[in-house]
Parts: C-alpha cells; sequence; structure tokens
C-alpha cells in the first residue's frame, strides 16, 4: 500500500516554512488504518513489550492500537497538568523555549519492557524526553515506534541505542 499517499501534507503548518505531515487522512482511511496497524504490530512483535508508552496527542492513537494488537498495555505520557494522579515530569527544550512532559508514578513498574511510541519522529527531542522518564523509573526500554521518520533532522542519532522502528520516511 502506498502509505504516502494517504499521508497529506500541509504547507506552513503551524508556522510559515513548517511543512507538516497530518496523518488524519491516513487515519479516516479504513483499510489504511487496518493496514498500518497490522504493519507496526508485525514489525514491534518481536520486541516484547509489557507496556506501550505513548506521546500526547497523535501518540495515544497508534501507541493504542499498537498496544491492543501486542497485547501489551497502554500509557499515555501528556503535557504538563493533564494527568489527574502523581506524576514525575521532565522538562525538556524545544527550538523555542521548553516543555514539559508527565507520567502517572504509579503506571510502571521498575524492569517491565516499554516501547515508546508516537505518530512521528523529527528532532527526536519528545521521544529522548520521554525515555529520561522511562529510564528514571528504572524500566527496560525496549524500543521506539513512530509512523512517520524525517530523515533529515536526524533524530534517531539522539536516542538511547534501542530498535528504532519507522514506517514511512520522508
Ligand atoms: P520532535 O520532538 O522529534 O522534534 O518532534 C516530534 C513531535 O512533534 C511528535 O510528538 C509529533 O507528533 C510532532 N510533530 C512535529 N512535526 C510534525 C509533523 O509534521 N506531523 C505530525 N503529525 N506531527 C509532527
Amino acid at each position: 500500500m502506498d502509505l504516502k499517499s494517504l499521508i497529506r501534507d500541509i504547507p506552513d503548518f503551524p508556522k510559515p516554512g513548517i511543512l507538516f505531515r497530518d496523518i488524519t487522512t491516513l487515519l479516516r482511511d479504513a483499510e489504511g488504518l487496518r493496514y498500518i496497524t497490522d504493519l507496526f504490530a508485525e514489525k514491534c512483535v518481536d520486541l516484547r513489550p509489557e507496556f506501550v508508552v505513548g506521546m500526547e496527542s497523535r501518540g495515544f492513537i497508534f501507541g493504542s492500537l499498537l498496544a491492543y494488537k501486542l497485547g501489551a498495555g497502554f500509557i499515555p505520557v501528556r503535557k504538563k497538568g493533564k494527568l489527574p494522579g502523581a506524576v514525575y515530569s521532565i522538562e525538556y527544550a524545544l527550538e523555542y523555549g521548553k516543555d514539559c512532559l508527565e507520567i502517572h508514578q504509579d503506571a510502571l513498574q521498575a524492569d517491565s519492557r516499554v516501547l515508546i511510541v508516537d505518530d512521528l519522529i523529527a528532532t527526536g527531542g519528545t521521544a529522548t524526553a520521554t525515555a529520561d522518564l522511562i529510564v528514571k523509573i528504572g524500566c527496560e526500554l525496549v524500543g521506539f515506534g513512530f509512523i512517520i521518520e524525517l530523515q533529515d533532522l536526524q533524530g534517531r542519532k539522539n536516542l538511547p541505542d534501542v530498535p528504532i522502528i519507522s514506517l514511512v520516511q520522508y
């Protein structure tokens, strides 16, 4: 299946000069959604995660689908102030300014096998911050899974040395 034909390019979003890869057109296509979910699961199954951790908000969609397929639990990593229970937080640098991600303190136990999933890797900042949270808890990070990888930005170079799976590369 031609996955790139299901991903829409939107110029100048969210800022002038940025070409945004829009995955909502992939999500609305029933065959495409099933195909990508099955492919993602096939590529990640050997990592044997007990938990999939997905980042707000598009990581929730693909992370949940993957967790279901792999028989794993799903854990959300959210922006600051969204999770109701006690959290661990991590701040990370953006191009301009900084952001903060949080995870429930009781969501994971040390030694759990965790796969981190997001829709897209650009610089790798979001995935690296999430990995730091997971590793600080003492979990075993078994890999990263992304639907889209923006290869020019070389985000994978910034990630810890574990398997990195991406399905569509630009
Ligand atoms: P990074 O932290 O790797 O620089 O950026 C990745 C994060 O930004 C991901 O959470 C991803 O959802 C979001 N993101 C950045 N650019 C795009 C894009 O072009 N399309 C989509 N769907 N998400 C993007």
